[in-house]
């Protein structure tokens, strides 16, 4: 039955989808996580990682001093303000803020080559740092986490004990003016539990795989999803052609 009515088929809407499919290359999805210092950002990407192993975890340079613990190549690439410099001029750099006193940047090479080969890639930046991706990428989805309230917030920052109390008057003060712009994000979650919000992030991330436009743009990864079903759609449609 609907083999015979393959005719009323709107040519233009095959042909767009054909194309989308023929043109494109693959790319991966970049994904920035911001939001207000002691949120749990980066607790919050280490559980999602568990849910999505293949989500790759984008490796910052700073020039901050390492905290406690924190090892060279693993949590960030520590630099000196020199270094940085000659990575910014020798365009190194996708983005970049100052936080504190201290630079931090995304390393260009690394997002780019691995966004070209179809990894999905979490960045955890400030909202500077988030707005400048989109305006880079703009099929690149943003994420802001709200704390539970002020004083969880101002609890949380205060047992990492990691940070003097200078740092910690400047952070609160920041906190504050990254909430003030947390409207301009694609998506507002507040992280209650850890494990709830990566679990709310995961679904965040189908969706936004799964939406029309960004399929215009990019085919979705299949080894993420496994979802094949249009790719196949597609495929019988342009063989049976
Ligand atoms: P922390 O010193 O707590 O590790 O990071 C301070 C702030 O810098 C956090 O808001 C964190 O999200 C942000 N940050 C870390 N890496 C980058 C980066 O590569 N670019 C930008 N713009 N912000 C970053």
């Amino acid at each position: 039955m609907l083999e015979r009515l393959r005719g009323d088929l709107h040519d233009d809407v095959i042909e767009g989808i054909v194309q989308t499919y023929r043109e494109y290359p693959t790319t991966g999805m970049l994904v920035c996580v911001s939001g207000p210092s002691g949120v749990g950002k980066g607790t919050v990407i280490a559980a999602l990682k568990k849910i999505m192993p293949s989500l790759e975890h984008s490796i910052s340079v700073t020039t901050r001093e390492p905290r406690e613990g924190e090892v060279d190549g693993v949590d960030y690439y520590f630099r000196t303000k020199e270094e940085f410099a000659t990575m910014l001029e020798n365009n190194q750099i996708l983005e970049h803020d100052v936080y504190g006193g201290n630079f931090y940047g995304t390393p260009r090479e690394a997002i780019e080559r691995r966004i070209g080969s179809g990894e999905d890639i979490i960045m955890d930046v400030t909202v500077p740092g988030s707005l400048s991706v989109l305006d880079k990428f703009s099929t690149s989805c943003n994420i802001f986490l709200l704390p539970p309230s002020l004083s969880e917030l101002e609890k949380r920052l205060r047992e990492r004990g990691t940070e003097t109390e200078e740092s910690m008057i400047f952070r609160s003060k920041k906190a504050i003016d990254e909430i003030n712009q947390a409207t301009k994000f694609d998506y507002i979650l507040i992280n209650k539990d850890v494990e709830q919000t990566a679990r709310e992030i995961h679904h965040i991330l189908i969706a936004e795989k799964l939406r029309a436009v960004r399929r215009a743009k990019e085919n979705f990864s299949n080894q993420m999803f496994g979802q094949t079903s249009l790719r196949q759609f597609v495929i019988g449609l342009v063989n049976s052609m």
